[in-house]
């Protein structure tokens, strides 16, 4: 994490109080990264703007000032759907939360409203169109608030890409509560919308914290598109059986298509987009939220705010339409830090089809160059021969480590160019002789077959085999082709136009057609490159379970006991199993083998009051495993199995077998 640690001390009472209510509330350790600069400064009475990645902990830093600090911590999120998950994890931990929407009724309101009055509420999440309200405004003066936290803050940006035009009335804050210290955080943020933050919320004193916006742990990999669906089952196959993710698709129907194929193959999958009824998307996300393993195949409806931390991949069947939405959705895998997948299946379509939308979208000339120059963005980063996440370090402002990640596609499989300039120039001429001898305009297909000499239906009735350029693009396949005319609309040498996609040159194409510049494109890769856990890592193939990789497989079948269990007490509670305890507190739990509760109490995110409700639990079902290096430890004696998928140690796949 970057730094801007290490200014100032703090007072010897805040800072102890901090780090108690970490390890008494949390059960954590230590804090992480910026965290301890952050909270030091709000319960300190300052303002703040934080940027952090999603899973970097941004909620610690305004849940423990709310604790610290006297009063009510005041959070003002958009994410309505989650507000009920949100508290009810935060009074497994026995912190007094509550909320505010438009789901609860007049008589639920007034208990909330009841309780705040009453200096009980630790923390009141509210959705951002209450503050609107001088009904809610009154409710906030007659109490006392110790914080507020402006969540998903990028929102109040028009420049960027979730703007909601109620964010905008949030600078109210800061005007009628000067002395109540302010912290606005998001996950998304380019300098402009940083810098339209701290503005619109008028936060002109506030502190800025920026941490990396790095996840180490995401292994970025964009592949080109052949048959999406079964590239997709065949990576899920390959790499994620049985792990939770998200596939995100364009449109509902390919959403219900690809949910009821990946469910045809084995893959338990569930559609979630617009077009559902509310129980239903209530439903599918609860699910996902609760149960082990489920994939959701969604529109970029869902997700947002989504807080669970052992998501172990997020796919994409389409192209994001920006690297802010790409990031954002991407970062809601692998929040609990272990390995996982970022993949996306990008071809020419995708490209012509974002940019049909762009243009016959809604919106004036400005939002169209504003959607224009966030594609094209996207688009430079799918194209890249350098460092995946180098470029969105890049994008976000931040310094990029020169020598590549090491854990990209294109780091850990160089991707070759070569010089395109001719196909370029092939293709450009083809789209003006087309233009100027016959007045027409033709989409990729079209161009593609005319290239390669091929007579079809559509070439015969034009009579395009008696262009001088029929035929004269055979030393390059078909999809050599389509990669070349992407390559050229992703470098805005050659546009699309009208319903139709047609193809049109742009300004910069003349250039290309008078040589006096290079076209050097990404080759084709001929299959899609490099498996998880590269040579250099040396970790070989994942088959079974990612959340228990790190563990010796003697511990496993006491890590399955202790998700049995869990399971079970969430379904009793109606709670999803994270709340109850995460994937890595169980693994430190197995690890460790406490024989006591003293000692079931030092592991990271067992707290005291989770300690109280389940030590007793936990205890028992250790108790009835035999613990590692005993006679009988093996999966027998737990009476669980193991998993089958696990490969032999002598089984797995070398460095060869990754080229
Ligand atoms: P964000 O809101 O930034 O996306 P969260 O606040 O939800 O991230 O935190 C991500 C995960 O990391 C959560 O599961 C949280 O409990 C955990 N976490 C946060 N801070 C710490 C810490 N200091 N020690 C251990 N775990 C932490
Ligand atoms: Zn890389």
């Amino acid at each position: 994490m970057g730094g801007t640690g290490g200014i100032g001390g703090m007072t010897g009472v805040s800072e102890s109080e901090a780090l108690a209510t970490l390890h008494r509330v949390f059960g954590y350790e230590a804090f992480r990264g910026e965290q301890e600069a952050v909270i030091e400064h709000v319960v300190a009475g300052g303002d703040a703007v934080v940027l952090m990645p999603t899973g970097g902990g941004k909620s610690l830093c305004y849940q423990i000032p709310a604790l610290v600090r006297p009063g009510t911590g005041v959070v003002v999120s958009p994410l309505i759907a989650l507000m009920q998950d949100q508290v009810d994890a935060l009074r497994a931990l026995g912190v007094r939360a509550g909320f505010i929407n438009s789901t609860l009724d007049f008589d639920e309101r007034r208990v909330v409203e009841a309780e705040f009055l009453a200096g009980e509420l630790d923390l009141l999440y509210l959705a951002p169109e209450r503050l609107r309200l001088d009904a809610t405004l009154d409710l906030l003066s007659r109490g006392k608030i110790s914080v507020f936290a402006i969540d998903e803050a990028h929102c109040v940006s028009q420049w960027g890409h979730d703007f909601r035009p109620d964010y905008l009335t949030l600078s109210v804050l800061g005007e009628r509560w000067p002395d109540v210290p302010r912290i606005a955080l998001t996950a998304t943020a380019t300098r402009a919308t940083h810098q339209e933050i701290t503005q619109r919320l008028t936060m002109p004193a506030a502190r800025h914290f920026v941490a990396s916006f790095d996840s180490p742990n995401i292994q970025y990999r964009i592949v080109p598109k052949a048959d999406p669906r079964k590239q997709l089952l065949a990576f899920l196959r390959e790499e994620h059986a049985g792990d939770a993710g998200i596939v995100y698709c364009l449109s509902r129907n390919s959403v219900e298509k690809t949910a009821e194929f990946l469910t045809a193959n084995g893959i338990e999958a569930v559609p979630y987009h617009a077009g559902l009824d509310a129980g239903t998307r209530a439903a599918h996300q609860a699910r996902f939220l609760r149960e082990d393993g489920l994939v959701v195949v969604a529109t970029i409806a869902f997700g947002m705010g989504i807080d669970k931390p052992d998501v172990r991949f997020v796919a994409h069947l389409d192209l994001p339409k920006s690297i802010e939405g790409y990031y954002q959705e991407t970062g809601r895998s692998g929040r609990d830090g272990l390995p996982s997948t970022a993949w996306m299946a990008y071809g020419l379509n995708d490209v012509i089809q974002q940019r049909k939308l762009i243009q016959s979208g809604e919106g004036d000339e400005a939002f169209r160059r504003r959607a224009a120059a966030h594609l094209d963005s996207m688009l430079a980063l799918c194209e890249t021969v350098q460092c995946r996440r180098g470029q969105l370090l890049a994008y976000f402002g931040q310094d990029p480590d020169p020598a590549g990640c090491g854990n990209c596609d294109t780091c850990l499989t160089a991707p070759e160019t070569w010089d395109g300039t001719i196909a370029a120039q092939k293709v450009l001429s083809t789209v003006v002789r087309l233009q100027r001898e016959r007045g027409q305009k033709f989409g990729a297909v079209q161009i593609i077959d005319i290239l390669l000499g091929k007579r079809t239906g559509k070439v015969i009735q034009f009579d395009h085999d008696q262009l001088s350029v029929f035929g004269i693009g055979e030393e390059l396949a078909e999809g050599e082709w389509r990669g070349v005319v992407r390559q050229l609309l992703a470098q805005g040498l050659l546009a699309v136009e009208g319903e139709y996609g047609t193809l049109v040159l742009t300004e910069a194409s003349g250039s290309v057609l008078r040589r006096e510049r290079e076209v050097p494109l990404r080759k084709e890769p001929k299959k899609p490159a490099v498996a998880r856990g590269s040579s250099s890592s040396g970790k070989g193939e994942r088959k079974a379970k990612a959340v228990a990789v790190e563990l010796e497989e003697e511990l496993l079948p006491a890590f399955e006991a202790l998700r049995a269990w869990r399971a079970e007490q969430a379904r009793e509670q109606g709670v999803p199993a994270y709340v109850i305890f995460h994937d890595a507190t169980l693994r430190e739990i197995v690890s460790r083998w406490p024989g006591s509760v003293a000692e079931l109490g030092t592991v990271s995110g067992v707290g005291e009051k989770k300690l109280a409700t389940y030590g007793d639990g936990v205890l028992v079902v250790l108790s009835s495993l035999s613990a590692p290096g005993t006679a009988a430890g093996s999966a027998q004696a737990s009476g669980v199995a193991p998993d089958d998928d696990w490969p032999e140690p002598d089984e797995e796949p070398g460095p060869d077998d990754w080229t």
